[in-house]
């Protein structure tokens, strides 16, 4: 770290076949978000880059089962997304989707490519087939027992319980999902990438990933143990990339080959829409980039062993720096699920609260090192006890004295005591602290010290007690509301990539010219004199009545 001038950041590309569950938020976007501000606040050079990710059967899936298009699904789905996403305050520079021209180009040259390198080869296999359906069961559509962990009503090609990634083949008692019976193997052809070629080198890539997550490592070594096989890259679908040969007439590239691929055309068309084609290149194909993959835990399969092979058969792109996968966020206990609709789903949540609330919670209880709970009790209770009672009130009351005694601008500084000198040092503390866990991506830590701060602040009012000084001692009464602006003015800066309207609203009472940027955090330079916007409530305390109609939705679900 440190040697590197530019980074490109990833969020996991969402599936358009439904909306976005706070799940989804926890683990691959909000960690991804609140990196990518903090590191846009410090002046870098990042570019942060999803899409939707429009082919695959679970597209396919939904189409059949509305009665619809595939076409028409991610049509209607990905505007809800990329909505939900901007009114959440997760700022892409690009928000892509994977049934882009640009994408069908990469996509279909990364597949040339590895014909042309050798990579891939075409095999005859058995596929299943159901016969009543007459069609070819790609991945999802067959369901059956894991051959790993025995998980019955494991997907076709991935295990949700154990994260083991299959041929659907390898299934037992597999179910044909379209007529709900036991599928027939057939013969079929296929291209099959040698990802077995890889394997000492993704050995070497691993062993030299130090930085990395625990949980990271430890999946690939584990995968790395059981010995990389050749994996299909095709599948007999309608829906999807056509593979661009001849020879292989109806056939589709498989989702997982060009999906990933969906971060490199979304950064080439980023460079085009900033009128510079070819800037994707300095991010994609430079020593000096740093790649980094925000994603939830079964995607790491994908991510740092797949990917990164593809990257080096095609030769010539930066490998992943950083992958900082999540665990799962669950609901009460249970697994977010799209099908059974057991989630808080984005939309419904943005349309009766405000944004940052969520983002607090969601960042407080991170998925980091173990699978974390969302409770609606919890929400109410973050909400109300730390961010209305902690946060905000220190802030409001801070503001309210300053426009009461002060006429609304910042009184003068006199000499320091202890307690003053013992918030300057807080201050100081958590822009370090803070800044430190950003830039590591320990989003639960960065929450705990700005609060810390916030509590200091209470604290340091409290014991200061600026409703009496003001009667007998009035500069020790300007001193107090003085420092306290000081810390509100880091805090406004530290809270920014956690909670940014909220930030905004505080720099905007604050009255700054200056743009909120890092190198203002700690900085105590607020000017006596200096006048001061109104307060406004910064958090509305959510009352048990709406909680409890929250806790209702769930469970007539
Ligand atoms: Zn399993």
């Amino acid at each position: 770290m440190g040697e590197f001038k530019r980074t490109l950041v990833t969020s996991a590309l969402p599936y358009a076949n439904g909306p976005l569950h706070i799940g989804h938020i926890a683990g691959a976007y909000l960690p991804g978000d609140i990196f990518v501000r903090y590191s846009r606040l410090k002046g870098d050079d990042i570019v942060y880059i999803c899409g939707t990710d429009e082919y695959g059967v679970p597209i396919t899936i939904s189409a059949d089962k509305e009665g619809k298009t595939p076409q028409d699904i991610v049509d209607h789905f990905y505007p809800i997304i990329k909505n939900s996403f901007e009114k959440l305050g997760i700022k892409f520079d690009n928000f892509s989707r994977t049934t882009n021209p640009i994408h069908t180009e990469t996509a279909q040259d990364f597949f040339l490519k590895f014909i042309e390198k050798d990579y891939l080869v075409k095999r005859e296999s058995e596929q299943w087939f159901d016969p009543e359906k007459n069609m070819f069961l790609p991945d999802r559509y067959v369901t059956g027992t894991c051959p790993e962990c025995g998980h019955e009503g494991a997907k076709g090609d991935q295990c949700e319980v154990c994260g083991k990634w299959y041929e659907s083949v390898d299934l037992k008692n597999p179910i044909s999902q379209l007529s709900g019976k036991t599928p027939i193997l057939r013969k079929t052809t296929h291209w099959y990438m040698k990802f077995n070629e890889f394997q000492e080198s993704l050995k070497d890539f691993i062993d030299t990933r130090k930085n990395w997550k625990n949980n990271v490592i430890n999946y690939c070594k584990g995968w790395l143990d059981e010995g990389l096989e050749e994996r299909a890259v095709t599948r007999d679908l309608d829906w999807g990339i056509p593979v661009p040969l001849e020879e292989a007439e109806g056939k589709k590239i498989y989702v997982w080959f060009e999906a990933v691929l969906g971060y490199i055309s979304a950064t080439k068309e980023w460079a085009e829409k900033k009128g510079d084609p070819s800037l994707w290149e300095k991010y994609w194909k430079s020593e000096e980039s740093r790649l980094i993959h925000f994603i939830g835990k079964d995607n790491i399969y994908f991510h740092a062993l797949m990917f990164p092979a593809m990257l080096m058969g095609y030769g010539g792109y930066v490998l992943e720096d950083e992958i900082p996968a999540n665990e799962f966020l669950n609901l009460k206990g249970s697994k977010l699920s799209t099908s059974r609709d057991h989630a808080v789903w984005l939309h419904e949540y943005l349309e009766l609260f405000p944004p940052d609330p969520l983002r607090y919670v969601l960042a407080a209880n991170a998925p980091e090192g173990k699978d974390t709970d969302f409770s609606w009790a919890d929400f109410q209770s973050k909400n109300n006890n730390e961010l209305a009672d902690i946060l905000g009130n220190f802030i409001h009351r801070t503001v309210t004295f300053v426009h009461k005694y002060f006429d609304g601008k910042v009184p003068a500084r006199s000499e320091l005591n202890e307690s003053d000198k013992k918030l300057l040092s807080e201050i100081e503390k958590s822009v370090s602290k803070t800044g430190d866990a950003f830039s590591r991506f320990k989003v639960r830590d960065a929450v705990k010290y700005m609060m810390d701060l916030a509590r200091a602040g209470n604290k340091y009012f409290n014991e200061n007690e600026p409703w009496v000084t003001r009667k007998n001692d009035e500069k020790r009464c300007a001193t107090t509301l003085n420092m306290s602006l000081q810390a509100i003015k880091t805090l406004a800066v530290i809270a920014a990539p956690i909670i940014p309207f909220t930030s905004e609203k505080i720099w905007n009472i604050l009255n700054l010219s200056e743009t909120l940027n890092w190198k203002q955090a700690g900085v105590t330079d607020l000017k006596a004199g200096h006048e001061l916007n109104t307060s406004e409530v910064l958090f509305a305390k959510i009352e048990d009545e709406i909680i409890e109609e929250q806790e209702l939705k769930l469970e007539d679900r």
